[in-house]
């Protein structure tokens, strides 16, 4: 396969834009370097390259393409957007429409506010947990994923009870002393967490499924003890639904598992691929929020008729019969599809799948926790995504990625990606 053309435009693009990439895991640090695709055009399941090249895409712009690409529902809403005007700065009755139809399809959300990406919502949220309880402390789960802001740019630190340590330059030892970090899928440790800060904290930050370090569930009750715990200490739980939401069943993850938050941040999916975020809860903490409350927030951009309307288009299209139980299936094949290619290759693996979306880990072992996660072998997986890459698949160039299917998957595409997979997991099996 010829990628002339994106060596081309990747030199140019290290010429003026920092490390070539608008967000870092476009850069292939994560499969061990070389050139990124640099894509031209999407249609449905395929991506095109600048060089002509076609891949069935998994990646869908990691997650919010459920549909497939260039949708014509929502193509044909942003289409109309624009040429009504794409920003006002007034109220819209868009938004109206949008908050109505995300606050019946998630019931804890009793108000909402739209703003521009994850990152917001989930920063808003905890200013607002933080203003609702005046508390300080946040704790969040090892490998869970919240944006980047300073604050939920923090690790670990050296044990379940130990303040967090900066996880990048610029973010200050002093904003690393107000997070807890614990390991996800750990109720003793919350525990031990809460033991030492629970009078301090303000809000507990979970991605209810797991996104970020592959996709993983919650163990039974795991959700329900985080709640029913942080709630004894005083603090807010919000669910960091980024990813999950409208991924796995029209509505929340918190409705998949019949679990309750206090506060929820969204984005990718709600937005059918243009810019979104939003964030909601309780009307008594949302109530904390400008211009009702001494809570600021506010977005040049937030609520634009833009996203509004492509989001809505999106919504619609996901309401359709049968949507989910599609991605089910076809994830389902998928699956057994990749067992049944790695076993052939003898190239131990474990696949955790929740419907559409999967992440295969090169190991035996069952993945829980991000350093389960952690152990599993990187360059494997690099030697796997650099073999389906260049067999017309395209994945997130991270082990700890999820692959996503969309709507405009059909069995053709699994079939043909399960047949490259044999030959990638062969390459493997050779290497290794
Ligand atoms: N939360 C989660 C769970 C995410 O996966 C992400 C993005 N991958 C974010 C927040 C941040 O969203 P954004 O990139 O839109 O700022």
């Amino acid at each position: 396969m010829n990628r002339q053309t994106s060596d081309f435009y990747y030199e140019e693009a290290q010429s003026v834009i920092v490390g070539g990439v608008n967000s870092p895991s476009r850069a292939y640090k994560g499969v061990g370097g070389g050139t990124p695709v640099f894509m031209e055009k999407g249609a449905g399941a395929y991506l095109y390259d600048v060089d002509g090249n076609r891949y069935i895409d998994y990646l869908a712009a990691y997650g919010p393409i459920i549909t497939g690409h260039a949708h014509p529902t929502i193509t044909k809403a942003i289409q109309q957007q624009a040429s009504n005007g794409i920003l006002f700065g007034t109220p819209t009755r868009l938004e109206n429409e949008f908050a109505k139809q995300l606050t019946t399809a998630i019931p804890s959300l009793e108000k909402v506010r739209f703003v521009n990406s994850g990152t917001e919502a989930v920063m808003t949220t905890i200013r607002v947990a933080r203003a609702y309880t005046g508390r300080e402390k946040i704790i969040k789960f090892a490998g869970c994923y919240h944006g980047h802001t300073d604050l939920v740019l923090v690790a670990a630190g050296s044990g379940p009870s130990t303040l967090g340590t900066p996880d990048s330059a610029g973010v200050t030892k002093a904003t690393a002393a107000e997070v807890i970090t614990v390991p996800f899928n750990n109720i003793a440790a919350f525990e031990e967490a809460l033991s030492h800060w629970g009078n301090e904290t303000a809000a507990v930050l979970v991605e209810p499924i797991v996104g970020n370090f592959g996709i993983v569930e919650p163990e039974p009750q795991f959700l329900e003890k985080v709640n029913e715990l942080a709630h004894a200490a005083g603090a807010l739980v919000i669910y960091d639904e980024v990813i999950t939401a409208f991924r796995f069943m029209y509505g929340g993850a918190q409705d998949l598992l019949q679990v309750k938050p206090d506060m929820t941040a969204l984005g990718k999916i709600i937005g059918g691929g243009l810019p979104i975020g939003a964030y909601g809860g309780r009307m008594d903490i949302m109530e904390q929020v400008a211009p009702l409350g001494p809570a600021y927030q506010a977005g040049t951009m937030a609520g634009n008729p833009a996203s509004m309307s492509a989001g809505l288009a999106c919504l619609q299209v996901l309401r359709e019969n049968g949507v989910y139980e599609q991605l089910d299936q076809l994830g389902a094949l998928l699956e057994q599809g990749l067992h049944q290619a790695a076993k052939e290759a003898g190239v131990p693996m474990t696949i955790n799948r929740l419907k559409g979306a999967l992440t295969v880990f090169f190991t035996d072992e069952k993945i829980r926790d991000y350093e389960g996660a952690s152990r599993t072998n990187g360059d494997q997986f690099s030697v796997f995504f650099k073999e389906m890459l260049t067999r017309g698949i395209h994945l997130a160039p991270s082990k700890y990625e999820a692959w996503f299917l969309t709507i405009a998957h059909t069995k053709a595409h699994i079939d043909k990606t399960i047949t490259a997979a044999q030959h990638a997991f062969r390459c493997v099996a050779e290497q290794f």
